[in-house]
């Protein structure tokens, strides 16, 4: 008898086919293996020890990338070969698999990039079965060429013979490519058409002739849109202070802090600090952008960047070279590409405006882009889904993911029960959606604000684009309770349970999914900036007592007026002003206010007083916002938090000496309320005294750290629970999460926060389709408890 094996998990565009092929091969064994849309078969007979060998070694010795959920075996009538095969690929009717994400340029392949003896010699396409694009290539699977981008492009006969040898690490890699057969880079500029000739046909010098102008271009301070593996860039040299003013000038001169990417770990050694494992992120596989202390920059040094780069912040978003393209761009040494020096350190942005979706496709880049980029630089191999850089941070050893998308997505998060398959919408902001089956919950790719018609437009696609290729037919649709937000209005037409959630439960309950919790009931701080509640105001500011299936609110900061709602989350004076007003704390001779609009600050108060266009919010965010604008530190913003950001590089150098200011928890008929009067008027008081927006910051950070441990006491002491997790963009302040672990832990309590999913709105889908399969199962149980203070709408 032969067995038949099934193995599910991330076992596809890894090189686990010839991985399999290998090990059979090596113990004797015939029969054959094969891709199906499940995952991957495996039929093998022969020895029964050198049987046994096989399927010992099986798990231990996959390849790097990929990972096994399960493996099902099976007795199996014996195959009609004695040979060991790799077999054409099968649809199975149902089936799906977990699948890969991207993955950057190896160092095999980066050593061929560089060897002017090989035949793929500065080819900006060259990969192998362990890097390469896969999650924004593929359109269907089983993941194979066909069901890939790369279709267009039928292998020349050399790439064909190392497809086919299972010897060889380019057997069965779906991408490969070469100069004879593959992709090919042009430069177009803006204003004239630089002359392209076929790279296929030609010598090394007119191949690298468009990588060489981008070079010279980049150089010479000009912007270029360079198409990677999920979008453009606009690239620029970054040490130049006059183009990358010139690029916020084109972009809508907004502070948004650029990333960008150095040439190598020396070049971003000497601008920035790095421990170990932010060079371990740095350098992996993912190639993430990961936010670096930025050195003090002194005139003798060799490498700079600009201050534009990221204005009032102590941190550079830094990231490597994670594609072929990319190396030859930015390439020290290469004696060809040397003939064009350029900077090592470009600032590699998202090429759009402020909001709009990151660009895919070459006309639509040209026609949208060409008011941002002087030349273009493209390629002809087509990015199927779209993917923003990911964005990671280290805080005391642990990787803390801001934006989970390129390398990471679509690899799924774990449930610890079997969901119904079904759709999460997200949030508004920094949205991802969630499709969950079986065990997995895949979250998707940045989609980005819910601002303009483009990302709607994204965010429709991708839920098409990701359902088909995991194969979801949701049967329930989470969306959050807010009915004006554009994700809680998708599939509204359709027949699907639509079940809505309650955001800052959403965010506790995406932090315990992520920690690998089972269903309880635990602490749950949700310190976010805007969540529509149960009552119809704005949350943000919640101790909850939370479970997949519902919550109690425990406590939360008293409400407060928003002066003209959400649109106040670009204007923080608008926050600190009405918070003082109806608190009745006199901030009249406060430096911040002398630069506001006398008119418009009288109109604020009137609105307040008669109640208008002012809704109540017990937001964190808002609160953060509200101190750092009395503070001084800045009236408007042109980012989500910057205010607070630049509160938190403030503040830093004070935190071990902060003293926490007065507050207090009021027992109501309604709950517990944190009332800021005291805090406010203390922060005032200091102001007047003359003391530091430094001190007064940390201050401020120390007394919402104390606040929160209190808080947790008091609910321990009332439910018994003594796990508290952390979620809520809030929590992306390093003192802040710093301070509250540490006093948390101190008070013995166990302490959760995000692992591998952000705290932010990204991770909020997460939560929402787990708390949608709860409630959904609670009300189909005929005698099952109603539910508790509910989440839904
Ligand atoms: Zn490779
Ligand atoms: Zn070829």
């Amino acid at each position: 008898m032969a067995k038949h094996i099934l193995v599910k998990g991330i076992v596809q565009g890894v090189g686990f086919r010839p991985y399999i092929y290998g090990l059979a091969t090596r113990y004797h064994l015939h029969g054959w293996v094969c891709n199906t849309s499940g995952g991957v078969e495996i039929l093998v007979e022969g020895d029964s020890e050198e049987l046994e060998r096989f399927m010992q070694s099986l798990p231990f010795e996959k390849p790097l990338l990929a990972t096994i959920d399960s493996l099902e075996v099976n007795e199996a009538p014996s195959p009609a070969s004695t040979t060991f095969e790799i077999r054409e690929s099968q649809d199975v009717y149902g089936g799906y698999q977990p699948l890969a994400g991207d993955i950057a340029i190896c160092p095999e392949c980066e050593r061929e990039l560089f060897n002017p003896n090989d035949r793929r010699y500065l080819y900006p396409f060259i990969s192998c079965a362990h890097c390469g694009p896969r999650f924004t290539i593929i359109k269907n699977i089983p993941y194979d060429r066909p069901n890939t981008t790369m279709e267009e492009f039928p292998m020349c006969e050399y790439c064909r013979a190392e497809y086919v040898d299972p010897l060889d690490r380019r057997f069965h890699a779906q991408p490969i490519a070469c100069p004879n057969c593959g992709p090919f880079v042009e430069l177009r500029e803006t204003h004239s058409q630089f002359p392209t000739t076929d790279p296929r046909v030609s010598s090394i010098e007119i191949r690298t002739s468009a990588i060489l102008k981008a070079r010279r271009l980049l150089r010479e301070g000009y912007i270029v849109a360079v198409k990677g593996l999920g979008g453009f860039h606009l690239a620029c040299d970054a040490s130049n202070p006059y183009t990358v003013a010139e690029l916020r000038d084109r972009k809508g001169r907004i502070d948004t802090p650029f990333a960008v990417m150095a040439a190598n770990r020396t070049v971003i050694e000497s601008v920035c600090e790095m421990n170990r494992e932010e060079q371990r992120l740095l350098v992996g596989r993912e190639k993430p952008i990961v936010l670096l202390v930025k050195k003090k920059q002194t005139p003798m040094q060799t490498y700079r960047v600009s201050e534009l780069v990221a204005p009032n912040l102590d941190t550079l978003g830094m990231m490597l070279p994670y594609t072929p393209l990319h190396h030859l761009l930015l390439n020290q040494t290469d004696p060809v590409l040397a003939r064009e020096p350029v900077p090592p350190i470009l600032v590699m942005t998202s090429s759009n405006f402020s909001e709009e979706p990151i660009a895919t496709e070459n006309k639509d880049a040209l026609k949208r882009l060409s008011p941002l980029a002087d030349a273009f630089l493209l390629h002809n191999r087509a990015i199927h889904i779209r993917s923003d850089d990911s964005v990671v941070r280290v805080n005391k050893g642990s990787t803390v993911y801001l934006r989970r998308s390129r390398g990471y997505a679509p690899y799924p998060v774990k449930l610890p029960f079997a969901a119904k398959p079904t759709l999460a919408v997200g949030g508004e902001l920094q949205n991802t959606f969630c499709l969950t089956r079986d065990c997995y919950a895949f979250l998707s790719h940045h989609i980005g604000d819910m601002s303009n018609a483009e990302t709607h437009e994204s965010f429709e696609q991708g839920i098409r684009q990701l359902s088909h290729i995991f194969r979801v037919q949701p049967e329930i649709i989470a969306h959050d309770l807010n009915p004006n937000y554009f994700t809680a209005q998708y599939g509204s037409r359709s027949e699907v349970l639509r079940i809505g959630v309650q955001h800052d439960h959403a965010h506790i309950v995406s932090c315990m999914v992520d920690n690998g919790l089972d269903e309880r009931q635990l602490i749950g701080l949700s310190f976010d900036g805007m969540g529509y509640g149960t009552d119809g105001k704005t949350w943000g500011g919640e101790a909850l007592v939370a479970s997949f299936a519902g919550f109690e609110r425990f406590a939360h900061l008293e409400y407060l007026p928003l002066p003209g709602g959400d649109a106040a989350i670009r204007l923080p004076w608008r926050v600190a002003a009405g918070y003082a007003h109806s608190l009745g704390i006199d901030i009249d001779d406060l430096p911040f206010l002398r630069k506001v609009d006398q008119h418009a600050l009288r109109l604020l108060r009137q609105e307040i007083d008669r109640g208008l266009n002012s809704p109540s919010t017990s937001s964190m965010g808002h609160l953060f916002d509200a101190v750092a604008s009395l503070i001084g530190v800045r009236n408007e913003v042109t980012y989500e938090a910057q205010a607070a950001m630049e509160m938190d590089v403030l503040s830093k150098p004070f935190v071990s000496v902060a003293q926490s200011y007065p507050y207090s928890v009021e027992e109501t008929e309604d709950g517990r309320i944190i009332r800021v009067h005291e805090i406010i008027q203390s922060i005032v008081d200091d102001l007047h005294a003359g003391e530091s927006i430094g001190q007064i910051g940390a201050n401020f950070h120390k007394t919402i750290a104390d606040m929160a441990i209190e808080v947790c006491r008091r609910a321990r002491t009332s439910t018994g629970f003594n796990e508290v997790a952390l979620s809520g963009g809030v929590w992306q302040n390093q003192i802040l999460l710093d301070l509250v672990r540490v006093g948390l832990r101190q008070n013995e309590f166990t302490v959760y926060f995000h692992k591998q999913v952000p705290t932010n709105d990204g991770g909020l889908s997460l939560g929402q389709a787990v708390i949608a399969n709860h409630l959904r199962a609670e009300r189909s149980e005929p005698d099952g408890e109603r539910r508790r203070s509910g989440s839904s709408g």
